[in-house]
């Protein structure tokens, strides 16, 4: 950007920036006011094991229901959380939503409920000192053992610095799993697996949407599950919509998918019914 050689940055007399200042404010106060108001939910989205098809786990993944404009995804609104920090106490309300469900998919289903939950974490949480301890307080309040949690980062918010990589520590410290998301986009670096605490790969959906096709990505996607095998981690693919690609993935290796072939994030997703697995 040459406006940044300057020293004056660009936003500031950019109308078009401005007004998108303006509108990510007046955002900003909105969610403040949601989740004040109770308008925010968490839907839940089941990880298979294959070839069984057992529910081993679900995500949380929140959603804004708004009065006025319905459903609203989570990209729709998650950025400004975080620019704003409200991601921290959103973030907050969401883990305990997701250990309280859980606790009474424990309590309803026993054996047959899912083993974890997994929560998504920004790098605005995870950056902060006091986050392990407000997770071990959640843990702790609602009564769900440690190790029936996953949380899920990015390698950006690894990377985010403050507090991050101690924080994993932490985590994996008190039982919690460490999931790597989005795995394989970004910046990631293989030598991320020896520097931080890591126990689940997420290999993101982009290498799922090609895996079926004889080129890079499926080569990727077969790289990163000989990795996570030789290093004793689990593979979860993610963003999995057919049964092609459920097939080609179970024949490279992979036993834990995720993705609409199987189930969408929901209120109260289909835990025990037998899903379409591969063909083996
Ligand atoms: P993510 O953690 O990588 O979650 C996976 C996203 O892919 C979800 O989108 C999920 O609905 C979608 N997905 C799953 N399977 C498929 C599929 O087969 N096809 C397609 N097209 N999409 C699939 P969602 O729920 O819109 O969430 C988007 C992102 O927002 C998440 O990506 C995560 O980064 C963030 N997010 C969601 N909930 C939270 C939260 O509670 N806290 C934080 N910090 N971030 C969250
Ligand atoms: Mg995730
Ligand atoms: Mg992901
Ligand atoms: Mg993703």
């Amino acid at each position: 950007h040459a406006a940044k050689k300057t020293g004056e940055p660009y936003r500031h007399w950019s109308p078009v920036l401005d007004e998108r200042d303006g509108e990510n404010a007046r955002l900003g106060a909105e969610l403040q006011a949601a989740l004040h108001a109770g308008q925010f939910r968490v839907h839940y989205q089941p990880i298979v094991a294959v070839p069984e098809g057992r529910v081993v786990a679900v995500e949380a993944l929140v959603r804004w229901q708004h009065p006025q404009r319905g459903l609203i995804e989570p990209a729709r609104f998650i950025p400004v959380a975080e620019q704003t920090g409200l991601i921290v106490d959103l973030g907050a309300w969401v883990l305990r939503a997701a250990c309280e469900q859980m606790v009474r998919w424990r309590a309803q289903h026993g054996a047959d409920a899912p083993d974890r939950m997994s929560v998504n974490v920004s790098a605005r949480q995870l950056a902060r000192p006091q986050f392990p301890d407000a997770v071990a307080a959640i843990l702790t309040t609602t009564g769900l053992p440690p190790t029936c949690l996953t949380v899920e980062v990015t390698e950006t918010a690894v990377f985010g610095g403050g507090h991050a990589v101690a924080a994993l520590h932490r985590l994996r410290a008190l039982g919690v799993r460490i999931a790597l998301d989005d795995f394989g986009t970004g910046h990631s670096s293989l030598g991320l697996l020896h520097t931080v605490p890591v126990d689940v790969l997420k290999v993101d959906k982009s290498f799922v949407d090609r895996v079926t096709e004889a080129g890079r990505h499926a080569v990727i996607a077969k790289a990163l599950i000989q990795v996570s095998d030789g290093l004793g981690l689990s593979a979860v693919a993610e963003g999995v919509e057919t049964a092609e690609q459920a097939d080609a993935l179970y024949a490279l290796g992979y036993r834990l998918l995720q993705g609409y072939y199987y189930g969408r994030p929901a209120p109260s997703p289909d835990l025990l019914t037998l899903h379409p697995t591969v063909r083996v």
